[in-house]
């Protein structure tokens, strides 16, 4: 629907400064919209935001920037320059992966990774070509999807998705898309592990999302120096000159929600705003059983939700240490029994005692996160999310022990606690009561085609009108530059529902 109305008088509020409501944010402001953003932590960035240990400085959660030229276009259509704001690096090798019995350094050149299959498994790196060549085809059908909304039927048939589903190994997983073009079944896992980035096995995701790999190959990964919370920093400044205000330690308690239609937020301490459109930001969920008042929602109301499914978690290790190892930005090291280890996280529902776990060492390229001599290093190891029956408080101590005596083994760092000057630790409870992610979900509701495109929760939100989504909850999905595409698409639709563009 188009109304009349100019931009200029249209109110919206934001619950939430993640990076979907940062992007949301910045646009709407550029466009002359009045945007207010509330954030109940007191600095932006939700999971994409930093902490700060002593001396010494993490990311919270994403590490690994893809996609960089998307991340380019979003800052462009807020009328603002990425390069002013933010210091690239990009990193070659993008990072190593460990099996149980060798190692591969994974680079965006590609002549360097044939040049490392070939050394682990010679006469194999000429399948790297056809991987490369027919996942650019899939990715260059499902691009414009990924950049279109689908809240309505009529988009969910549209010309875009028709090209594409010939493309999407439909009734494939994203492990036999890789089987496909890779026979040794290591490989094929260091082509496929990156389900993981949405907290999915490569044995269950759909197969279209073998493209992962080939994004990182084709675009690179990127660091930013002072950690890629460096991106939300820079979004608020943004938002922030493009005239939104953000609302920091200011919670929203509830959506006001009056005839079908959100009409504004009530915060922590009472006081209801008034606005036309709110958008929702919260982890998806999480927010739904939380901010909107009851007898609301029908499609999304808290026991259907139990049915919903949902990414795995994560149990996090922040380590300020008074030396910097000898080791890459980013290494992901593989369980020995890695598929037993994905089956005891996605159906099992228990810590296995053989983990993968992923360390970001980022101080040997980026000299701003610790002292001198000092590092910050980051440990990420996938665990069940709370719908398992695990007692975290019980079992943080023993797991976190656990995770220190196999970092100490398999990176070959004997010392590793001696160094330890500072320490924090995240379970799957600290994401829900710290970073209000439902059920500890990290990445989110899962990627199962049941729950994507027109199936996922929609930018326009179906439920409730004048309400609207951002974030990894709704279409594209759960990653910074789906994120950033979602704030995108929302942005976009609620400028065509008013300006008549
Ligand atoms: C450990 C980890 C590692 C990850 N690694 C990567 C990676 O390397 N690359 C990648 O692309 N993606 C990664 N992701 C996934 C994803 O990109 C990030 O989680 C992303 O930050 C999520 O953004 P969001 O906008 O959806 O939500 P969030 O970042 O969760 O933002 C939501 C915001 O809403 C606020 N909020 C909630 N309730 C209220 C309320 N009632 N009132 C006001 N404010 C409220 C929260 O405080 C939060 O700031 C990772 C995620 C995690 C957790």
């Amino acid at each position: 629907m188009t109304e009349n109305r100019s931009s200029k008088t249209r109110r919206i509020a934001i619950v939430g400064a993640g990076p979907g409501g940062l992007t949301a944010a910045m646009i709407l402001a550029h466009r002359g919209f009045h945007v207010d953003v509330y954030e109940t932590r007191s600095l932006p960035g939700g999971r994409n935001s930093h902490l700060q240990l002593g001396a010494y400085r993490f990311d919270v959660g994403p590490t690994f920037l893809m996609m960089k030229p998307l991340l380019d276009e979003v800052f462009q259509y807020a009328g603002a320059d990425s390069g002013t704001h933010l210091d690239f690096v990009r990193l070659d090798p993008m990072y190593r992966l460990n099996f149980a019995d060798f190692s591969i350094n994974c680079s965006s050149d590609l002549e360097k990774t044939r040049e490392e299959i070939r050394r682990i498994r010679p006469g194999h790196e000429s399948f790297l070509q056809r991987f490369f060549a027919s996942e650019q085809k899939r990715f260059s059908y499902m691009l414009p999807c990924l950049k279109k909304s689908y809240s309505s039927l009529s988009s969910f048939f549209s010309m875009d998705l028709l090209k594409a589903a010939p493309h999407l190994s439909l009734g494939k997983t994203v492990f036999q898309v890789l089987k496909g073009y890779f026979k040794d079944d290591d490989l094929a896992l260091a082509f496929s592990f990156q389900s993981k980035y949405l907290g999915m096995s490569a044995w269950e995701c759909p197969g279209a999302f073998a493209m992962l790999a080939y994004i990182e190959y084709a675009f690179g990964v990127y660091h930013t120096q002072g950690g890629l919370s460096e991106l939300s920093r820079a979004m608020a400044e943004v938002a922030k000159s493009n005239g939104a205000t953000l609302f920091y330690e200011t919670p929203v308690r509830s959506l006001i929600v009056d005839n079908g239609a959100a009409r504004g937020v009530v915060l922590s301490d009472g006081e209801r705003r008034a606005y036309d459109d709110v958008i929702i930001n919260a982890d998806f969920c999480w927010a739904m059983e939380n901010l909107v008042p009851q007898g609301v929602l029908r499609k999304y109301r808290p026991e259907k939700l139990r049915n919903k499914k949902l990414s795995c978690s994560t149990f996090m290790l922040y380590l300020g240490l008074d030396k910097i190892y000898d080791m890459p930005h980013h290494a992901i090291y593989m369980a020995h029994q890695y598929r037993s280890n994905v089956e005891d996280i996605f159906q099992r529902g228990k810590l296995s005692d053989d983990i993968s776990f992923y360390v970001r060492n980022a101080s040997v390229t980026d000299p701003s996160l610790a002292p001198e001599g000092h590092s910050a290093v980051y440990v990420l190891v996938p665990v069940p999310n709370l719908r398992a029956s695990i007692n975290w408080a019980e079992q943080a101590e023993a797991f976190r022990a656990r995770v220190l005596e196999t970092i100490k083994r398999r990176c070959a760092i004997p010392d590793l606690e001696s160094h330890i000057i500072e320490e924090k630790v995240i379970t799957p409870e600290g994401w829900r009561d710290d970073y209000f992610v439902y059920q500890g979900a990290t990445f989110n509701l899962g990627h199962q085609v049941s729950q994507m495109l027109y199936l996922r929760p929609r930018n326009k939100f179906e439920e409730i009108d004048n309400c609207w989504l951002v974030g990894g909850g709704t279409h594209p999905g759960s990653g910074v530059p789906t994120i950033l595409e979602s704030g995108r698409i929302t942005s976009d639709m609620l400028t065509r529902r008013y300006k008549r563009t």
